[in-house]
């Protein structure tokens, strides 16, 4: 439970914001602008993906490839680290994919924490060895302890449970969430000593958070970025969701509280 002093100074349980890839839809995907704007706004995290180049060098990108968002093509996993930086992200005003270290910097001296998505590759499969380099990384530009883990991919909470402990959630897609129903992931949970889980918006209620929180496992959601969704979440009084408009995520919260304080 997540507790702080509203502008009143009453005590209120705080919904953290996790600014998506950087706010994808207020400024491109996973771009140098979306996260240096993102560093400066009153929210708690910043949500980004991580992939290793051919060189070691380690991306900050969504996608496992570059053509679905840039005006290059091919694995990140491939290429080398030059390769990657001479691809150019769209609707990022000439951005280039930033390194993991280059994000570092970036919030060295900010106040939001990083939320640190371990991708798959382009096979889906983990990348072998992948969750240590990125512990080591962030622990010598001194983020590891500002920093939450997630991931779709048990196998990857795995390996970040034998590297670190550091706090870590699991993304449960809709499908998973389908086909196991709550009671299975809750189970998955305690089998993966997994504490948190999040879920796309539109498949949490109140009666799922209820059910996870009840199992002792924390709620929240992720993908809320049209005004209903990002409402849903306050709502539902998630621990925190994810959304690609950071700003307007922000501006609803604060219109959520001034209800809660004149309610
Ligand atoms: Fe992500």
């Amino acid at each position: 439970m997540n507790l702080s002093k509203d502008e009143t100074g009453k005590t209120r349980l705080m919904i953290r914001i996790a600014s998506h890839r950087g706010g994808t839809l207020e400024y491109g995907d996973s771009t140098p602008r979306g996260f240096a704007a993102t560093a400066a706004m009153p929210l708690e995290e910043v949500e980004f993906d991580v992939h290793p180049t051919a060189d070691g060098a380690i991306i900050v990108h969504h996608d496992p490839t570059l053509e679905g968002t840039t005006d290059r093509m091919g694995a990140i996993a491939a290429l080398t680290l030059a390769e990657v930086k001479a691809a150019t992200i769209h609707y990022s005003a000439g951005g280039h994919p930033l390194t993991l270290i280059e994000l570092c910097a970036l919030y060295a001296s900010s106040r939001v924490d990083f939320r640190c998505e371990i991708k798959p590759g382009a096979d889906g499969l983990a990348y072998p060895g992948f969750v240590p380099k990125v512990i080591d990384l962030l622990a010598r530009h001194g983020l590891l302890e500002r920093t939450t883990f997630s991931s779709f991919l048990l196998a990857s909470l795995d390996d970040l449970a034998a590297a670190t402990d550091r706090p870590r959630l699991w993304l449960v897609s809709p499908p998973v969430l389908k086909q196991v129903g709550v009671h299975g992931v809750i189970e998955l949970c305690r089998a993966h000593g997994v504490p948190e889980i999040g879920v796309h918006i539109d498949t949490a209620d109140a009666t799922l958070a209820a059910t996870v929180q009840a199992a002792g496992i924390d709620f929240g959601c992720w993908a809320a970025h049209t005004p209903a969704q990002i409402d849903k979440a306050l709502a539902l009084g998630v621990k925190v969701f994810t959304t690609d408009r950071p700003t307007l995520a922000i501006a609803r919260r604060i219109a959520f509280r001034q209800k809660e304080i004149t309610a």
